[in-house]
């Protein structure tokens, strides 16, 4: 016998009356218990009402801008018999539900903690709790539990571990190799740029013959300069395994995967453990794609991972892929000695980047590289005992040539196959990607997801702060990924960054805007270190001066550009940037400048047509 039933507004502690800001059920659906069903906003907090019952909806009674309090109906529900009604609770997708109870902070759910005072007020609301969301319970019979399980231990995921741990939950972190820190500081950003460092005291030292100063080649031991990047790498990985025990984050080395929408099975050589959870969070990561058809037995053909390891320099190196990673490689092995040569599909280096940017960067590796192929392709690859033989298609390359090593840098493939996604209900799409809204919630309420594995920009400080909300979200607090722009930097000589609106996305989605480009040949400081092939650039609103976007080129660009970045996250325009006063001689003035350029406040340079505006 099905019966009608009237859910009303539970306890929601000392409020009043509270507005309605989302109504999340219609007549005809059908709901589970704890289905949300409407989001309720106060000055404090937002909190998603669940329902008691399951059934079906017949009559809503709340809309969108209704103030409502305590008993209020919100929706009657027409629900089934006592044993039908059994059966809808059997097991479905946990939804991200809130309790009203949770939301005064006066019935904890377990495995969950209060938001506290440490809330960070850049991803919340000033002074806002968030409801703490209840997590369904871990299952009782594995080997551990915990509040939360990170799957992986790179940026986001020792991140996320440790914020979680911090906010005072019980973490477990699930890491396949002996070492923490992931792709970064192992085989990524942390080794790549001891590398870099080398190649630029390589190349000063080249150029410091230009100011009179002359040293002889360098002689490079391949064993120490290894030892120095595994030197670095380790002090690294090191100190994050103590500040996990100094967290009480409990460690679990071993290949995980999922085996419910609770639990994660850890296989190691010596033993499979079960860990259950109250939430998770993917981490997992990527992996370097791989073009199938190249003699990959062969050690001579790397992926970056490889590469880093600098057994060897090869006399004569092929990179295939003029992306990032790729060209930050090649200048190594440029630095180191190696004979380079890129090939790259797409009609110039650095896809996507804006070209006044890349063409800075271009002059300069055009002359000291061996070659570059743009539209070009590697076709097949042969092992042979002199070399690899390579096969191009492309009008400007050759047919084939022979290459003492081949680095391949055709991209990041995500790791969403293989973490058993399917037995938590976790959907992954085709490539490996998974899918996740502010919170970083996956389709499933309680699992989240952050880093590579949720989509570009592959980067690991884009990873970090996702694993920061992801962690303070489990925490129950009110935070969401709302980051106005992520910048992007190659480490290239020079090195090339930028941040928020770029002139190619621009020009494509039909946004107006103007640019102010400062030439460093006219910087003191540039010149003075011998690097005047730089340039910064902003871009602003015409109508408001809000600065949309910056691109810079030059040493230190990845320094500089996060001064741009902030102008766009705080909302600055290019007065603000103008009128700041930066330091004399730096890099950074010429932030400040091309900020007066578009202002027509510019004296260090002479712009007969600029504008007269007044400080
Ligand atoms: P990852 O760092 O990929 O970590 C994922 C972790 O999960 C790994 O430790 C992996 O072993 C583990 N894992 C995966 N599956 C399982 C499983 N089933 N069970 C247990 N453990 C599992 N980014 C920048 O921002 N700046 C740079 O300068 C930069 N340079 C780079 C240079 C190179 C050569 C490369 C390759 C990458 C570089 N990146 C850089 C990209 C950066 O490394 C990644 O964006 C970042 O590491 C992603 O972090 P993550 O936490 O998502 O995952």
């Amino acid at each position: 016998m099905s019966q009608t039933k009237d859910i009303p507004v539970p306890d929601i502690g000392d409020f009043d009356k509270v507005e309605v800001i989302e109504v999340l059920v219609s007549p005809g659906d059908t709901i589970a218990p704890e289905d949300s069903l409407i989001t309720l906003e106060s000055d404090k907090a937002s909190m998603e009402i669940p329902s008691p019952a399951g059934g079906t909806v017949k009559e809503v009674r709340v809309q969108v801008g209704d103030k409502v309090a305590q008993g209020d109906t919100i929706v009657t529900v027409e629900t089934a018999d006592k044993g039908a009604a059994a059966s809808s609770e059997a097991p479905q997708e946990p939804a991200p539900e809130s309790t009203a109870e949770a939301a005064t902070g006066s019935d904890e759910p377990a495995g969950t903690s209060v938001a506290g005072a440490d809330q960070p007020a850049h991803r919340e609301s000033a002074g806002d709790q968030q409801p703490v969301q209840a997590s369904p319970a871990a299952p009782s019979d594995t080997d551990i539990q915990c509040q939360v399980l990170v799957l992986g231990s790179g940026p986001g995921g020792y991140t996320a571990a440790f914020r979680a741990a911090d906010l005072g939950l019980n973490v477990v972190l699930v890491e396949r190799y002996d070492s923490l820190g992931g792709v970064c500081l192992n085989v990524g950003c942390i080794p790549s740029k001891a590398y870099l460092h080398t190649a630029e005291i390589i190349t000063g030292a080249e150029r410091a013959a230009e100011h009179g100063v002359e040293f002889g080649s360098p002689t490079i031991d391949t064993d120490k300069l290894r030892g120095f990047k595994d030197g670095v790498v380790d002090k690294l990985t090191g100190g994050l395994k103590s500040m996990a025990k100094q967290r009480g984050v409990t460690v679990v080395h071993g290949d995980g995967h999922f085996v419910s929408p609770n639990s994660v099975a850890v296989e190691s050589n010596e033993a499979t453990q079960t860990v259950g959870f109250e939430r998770a969070i993917i981490a997992a990561g990527s992996e370097s794609a791989k073009i199938p058809a190249l003699p990959w037995d062969d050690e001579r053909v790397m992926t970056s991972t490889g590469a880093l390891e600098v057994d060897e320099i090869p006399k004569r190196l092929l990179v295939i892929g003029g992306g990032i990673i790729g060209l930050e490689m090649a200048c190594v092995y440029d630095a180191l000695g190696s004979k380079v040569t890129v090939c790259e599909l797409a009609d110039g280096l650095m896809p996507g980047t804006d070209r006044d940017l890349v063409k800075i960067l271009e002059k300069r590796i055009k002359s000291r590289y061996e070659a570059i192929y743009t539209q070009t392709k590697v076709t097949q690859a042969d092992a042979q005992k002199q070399g690899i033989k390579v096969r191009f298609e492309g009008d400007k390359a050759p047919e084939t040539d022979v290459f003492d090593r081949v680095l391949v840098s055709v991209g990041r493939a995500p790791n969403g196959h293989n973490i058993g996604a399917d037995a938590a209900g976790v959907t992954v799409d085709e490539r490996g990607f998974i899918a996740v809204d502010e919170f970083q919630r996956t389709n499933v309420g309680h699992i989240h997801a952050i880093g590579d594995i949720v989509g570009q920009p592959m980067l690991a400080h884009k990873a970090t702060h996702e694993g920061k909300v992801a962690a303070e979200v489990c925490a129950g607090h009110k935070s969401a990924f709302d980051a106005r722009t992520i910048p992007s930097v190659a480490y290239t000589d020079p090195e090339v960054a930028w941040t928020g609106l770029t002139e190619t996305e621009a020009k494509e989605r039909g946004i107006a805007y103007e640019k102010a480009s400062f030439p460093w040949a006219a910087s003191g400081r540039a010149l003075g270190m011998g690097r005047d092939d730089g340039a910064t650039k902003l871009l602003y609103d015409p109508e408001t001066q809000q600065v949309l976007g910056a691109g810079i080129v030059g040493p230190h660009a990845g320094d500089l550009i996060a001064e741009a970045t902030l102008a766009i996250e705080m909302g600055a325009d290019v007065q603000d940037v103008g009128l700041t006063i930066h330091p004399h001689p730096t890099l950074s003035e010429s932030v400040a400048f091309a900020a007066e350029i578009a202002e027509g406040t510019i004296t260090d340079l002479y712009l007969p047509k600029q504008r007269k505006r007044s400080r």
